[in-house]
């Protein structure tokens, strides 16, 4: 079931559709694809998923509210494992850490706007989505709505707008960051950073989220 709405977000009217269960097979994409998720808190052990957003950088976005006994959404996993679409995020760990354990998928290739923030903006401690696209694209985003019931059946207009305002600016952001990690000669590193993160977000699930394996102690 699939409804489609006409929001306000970031003071730009878009058109979000909001899919129950999974994507509609007549859904698809073009190339990289932003994605974000919302889950009833951040727990990896007690806090389940309950809302996967993606956009393809055209403008709009598709937002899936999950059946959480069955988590069962071929299609949206169908796309988060796809080698032709490179997936962005913003903390991929995260996100890749719940995909692992509540759709049983490992989400690649991927890209993550904050692993690159922090390996080009070293002048700032900042690397929050919000401060991110304010200084680097000039646009106020909001974060009203990030600690909100994700888990209600019926989701608000204003979290829905939330929602998708978190997909539509990483490819904006991406397209800054590359041009900052090639001035910086850091673009491979970043990639293997990127690469890596699959192994990090297993470490997160098996019980090695607080440590530092690369730690001496
Ligand atoms: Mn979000």
């Amino acid at each position: 079931m699939t409804r489609k709405l006409s929001l306000t977000v970031d003071g730009k009217n878009v058109s979000v559709y909001l899919h129950k269960g999974d994507l509609p097979h007549t859904v698809s994409f073009n190339g990289a694809v932003a994605v974000d998720s919302e889950t009833l808190g951040l727990s990896l052990i007690r806090d389940p998923l309950c809302l996967v957003q993606i956009s393809d950088g055209g403008g709009e976005a598709h937002l899936v509210q999950l059946d959480r006994t069955s988590y069962d959404a071929p299609n949206l996993k169908r796309v988060l494992v796809d080698p032709a679409h490179l997936k962005l995020f913003h903390f991929a760990r995260f996100d890749i850490a719940m995909f692992m354990r509540d759709l049983s998928i490992v989400t690649a290739p991927l890209y993550c706007t904050k692993i690159a923030s922090k390996l080009v903006r070293t002048y700032t401690d900042r690397h929050g989505l919000k401060d991110l696209t304010k200084e680097i694209l000039g646009r106020d985003i909001s974060k009203d709505q990030q600690s909100s019931d994700w888990g209600a059946p019926e989701l608000s207009d204003a979290q829905l707008a939330y929602a998708a305002s978190d997909v539509l600016h990483l490819h904006a952001l991406k397209e800054k960051l590359d041009a900052m990690l090639a001035r910086e000669g850091r673009t491979e590193i970043a990639q293997s950073c990127f690469d890596f993160l699959p192994t990090r977000a297993a470490l997160d699930l098996a019980g090695w989220e607080d440590t530092d394996i690369f730690a001496h102690s």
